[in-house]
């Protein structure tokens, strides 16, 4: 670690970028950032990437917004006003909605990118002070998919092992995650792993750095999009057919009828590789070989990305994950795991805390009873028993007149979500849209007021990683707005008539615990002494929980569920390229953070890239524009030509508020959870002129 001596206060803290959760070290002075550095003690070792080590300039930025915004409608311009007159107006006309319509006309979004502490606080005061269950959290556009399946399958929601057994396994497979892009200190150690020698699988449509560098011998099945369930049934097939499962662990491990079921659907010839090359694009000898080379590891893990979960069969591709794992018994041990690579930087806690219209924390449904009882006792309040709204259901309830205000906390959802056009008549149709943000951004065009939220870097509290790693946040810096985040949401709740009363976030972070057998004997302490721990922290586990599922599964047995290939909708003359979208190693989401630093003069605009045949059929040369429609919207983008990508399809990043990548996406979504389908949209292109 190099520290340049510029600051003269240094905090450890964790990097609020993406899942990967690597520990850094904060230098600043005068209540300003002026270095990070990785933290040699962290699971992260030192390492960290260009985000995380570089992309901090943001926080300074003079487009902060510091002050409370307010306007009367949206034909006015916001007007500066105090956090109390600014919180009484919400309150005022939250409770108006309440009276005029119901209490289920109101909603929030907790967001991924909030410490547990803050989620946590957002799902309580809609459940006590909202009284109803309309709280969904950005998980549910990307990895919604992952807590469903895993939890129907092993009895939890979360990926089975940490970075050690990662480093452990003599086999990796890769699936729709270009991991070197979205989680880079996961993706270099892959990398490195690769160069020593262990196998790497990557099923992916594109060919990302661990497909394509020359140093690294992967084993790289390039498939259409939308194929991954066919391409993994064909795998599982394989294994079945050459008697390479693990006979003893399915006995032993798993629920056999499920087993049975599951058998008579895979052996099918349906999903022999010679049926399903034709599917996937993909040679049935690399089918085969994949499946061998995998089933016949000693160990063997899985970390996988949102390019299996945004589809209209996310949750099916989940399961063909858990399933694999299962038949070859790589569950439970050292160097095995499905791993589901989050996307922002607190999915999984976000998730864990309950910010969910269906369950409390740590995924316990508001139906059971004993659960609910413990809740109410706790929180001194009589909850609602009716499931609350998901997030795509939200924004059609408020297009139908159902769902009349809003409370957003962190979350772009204008620029992020999918079918922009389809967003911007929801929030134009709200009485009231209250949007907690750094920064004014897409979303805050259709907001009445603006609340100042703070960075990674003014917080104190908690965030839980990819592998289930709980590592603490210190504050570097003081709120620029003068008021702890946490502290915003419970003064509103108090104005809204529910008082929520803490003095620190410990104090949150206590009643987490109270409410969360994962989290029971887990305090800020313990955090302190130990740097870090993985859930479950309990009585059974004090030092925490590297690996899931060792005896038995949480649900005693493991399940295999049957996951029938379902064909998407097929390419034709009106919209003949198939387009998927990703992102890229500079910057974050929306980039609203991102684009604030120098990372914009390595990557400042998103781009198209299409194959080097199609390019040469259209004329397109690189830095053309290029038109891209399709039944949503239509677009311009630069583009890019390349052979990472099959002929018919394309891809592009979706980080710029403009050109509005996501408007070309349709309303289409994963059939178990509602996840939206971003990896697959059916367009045309056609070239507009030479930049
Ligand atoms: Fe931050 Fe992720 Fe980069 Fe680590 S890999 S520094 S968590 S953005």
């Amino acid at each position: 670690v190099v520290y340049l001596g510029r600051g003269t206060n240094l905090t450890k803290t964790t990097c609020g970028f993406c899942g990967v959760g690597c520990h850094v070290i904060v230098e600043s002075k005068a209540n300003t950032i002026v270095n990070i550095v990785g933290d040699d003690n962290g699971p992260n070792e030192g390492h960290l990437c260009v985000k995380g080590r570089f992309a901090w300039e943001f926080v300074n930025s003079k487009d902060r917004i510091t002050k409370p915004l307010l306007r009367e409608n949206l034909k006015e311009d916001f007007r500066e006003v105090s956090i109390d007159e600014a919180l009484d107006f919400i309150a005022k006309k939250f409770i108006q909605i309440k009276e005029k319509y119901s209490k289920y006309a109101l909603a929030a979004l907790a967001s991924s990118r909030c410490t547990n502490e803050e989620v946590f606080l957002v799902q309580k005061l809609v459940r006590c002070a909202f009284e109803n269950n309309n709280i969904d959290n950005c998980a549910r556009v990307c990895h919604m998919p992952t807590g469903f399946a895993l939890g129907s399958a092993f009895g939890t929601g979360a990926g089975t092992a940490d970075i050690e057994s990662l480093k452990k396994a003599d086999c990796i497979m890769i699936v729709g995650s270009n991991t070197t892009h979205a989680h880079p200190v996961v993706g270099s150690l892959i990398k490195q792993l690769a160069i020593a020698g262990k196998k790497i699988i990557v099923i992916d449509p594109r060919a990302i750095d661990l497909a394509s560098q020359p140093h690294i011998q992967s084993l790289y099945l390039q498939i259409k999009p939308g194929t991954n369930v066919a391409l993994l049934n064909a795998i599982a097939y394989t294994i079945v057919k050459e008697k390479l499962y693990d006979k003893n662990f399915i006995e032993n491990r798993c629920d056999l009828e499920s087993f049975k079921l599951w058998l008579d659907f895979i052996s099918s010839d349906e999903n022999s590789p010679r049926n399903v090359s034709k599917i996937t694009g993909v040679e049935e000898k690399l089918i085969i070989k994949a499946a061998i080379e995998f089933a016949t590891s000693n160990k063997a893990t899985i970390v996988y990305g949102l390019g299996v979960t945004e589809h209209t069969y996310g949750s099916s591709g989940v399961f063909c994950l858990t399933n694999l794992a299962m038949l070859c018994g790589f569950i439970g041990k050292e160097g095995c795991g499905v791993s589901p690579l989050r996307g922002q930087n607190n999915v999984q806690g976000a998730s864990d805390m309950g910010a969910f219209p269906t369950v409390f924390t740590f995924y316990r449904h508001i139906s059971d009873e004993k659960t609910r009882k413990q809740f109410e006792n706790v929180w001194q309040k009589t909850l609602d028993t009716n499931v609350g709204l998901t997030i795509p259901q939200m924004f059609q309830a408020a297009i139908d007149g159902k769902i009349n205000g809003m409370y957003i906390v962190g979350e772009d959802v204008f620029q992020t979500d999918p079918n922009t056009y389809h967003i911007q008549k929801a929030l134009s149709s709200l009485e009231l849209l209250v949007v907690q943000e750094l920064f004014l951004s897409p979303t805050t065009q259709f907001a009445h007021v603006v609340l100042p939220g703070s960075s990674y870097l003014e917080k104190n509290g908690t965030f839980i990683n990819w592998e289930r790693r709980i590592s603490k946040l210190n504050k570097a810096i003081e709120p620029l707005c003068g008021i702890d985040e946490y502290k915003i949401i419970t003064k509103l709740s108090k104005k809204l008539g529910y008082p929520m009363d803490y003095n620190t976030e410990e104090e949150i972070f206590k009643e987490i615990a109270l409410l969360s057998p994962q989290l029971s004997t887990l305090n800020y302490k313990k955090l302190k002494e130990y740097g870090s721990l993985l859930w479950p922290v309990d009585n059974n586990n004090e030092k925490g929980t590297r690996i899931l599922h060792q005896d038995e599964f949480l649900n005693k047995k493991g399940k295999f569920f049957i996951t029938s290939y379902i064909p998407n909708k097929i390419p034709d003359d009106s919209y003949p390229y198939i387009l998927t979208t990703g992102r890229n190693l500079f910057h974050y989401n929306s980039s609203n953070q991102t684009r604030r630093t120098q990372n914009t003069l390595f990557f400042g605009a998103d781009y198209l890239e299409i194959n080097t045949t199609d390019a040469s059929k259209l004329n397109v040369s690189d830095n053309d524009l290029v038109e891209v429609k399709s039944e949503n919207a239509r677009i311009t983008l630069k583009a890019k030509v390349t052979d990472k990508i099959k002929p018919g399809v394309l891809f592009t990043t979706f980080h710029f508020p403009q050109p509005k990548t996501n408007a070309l996406l349709s309303q289409n979504t994963d059939w178990a959870t509602d996840t939206p389908e971003y990896k697959f949209s059916l367009v045309n292109i056609k070239k507009i002129n030479k930049d």
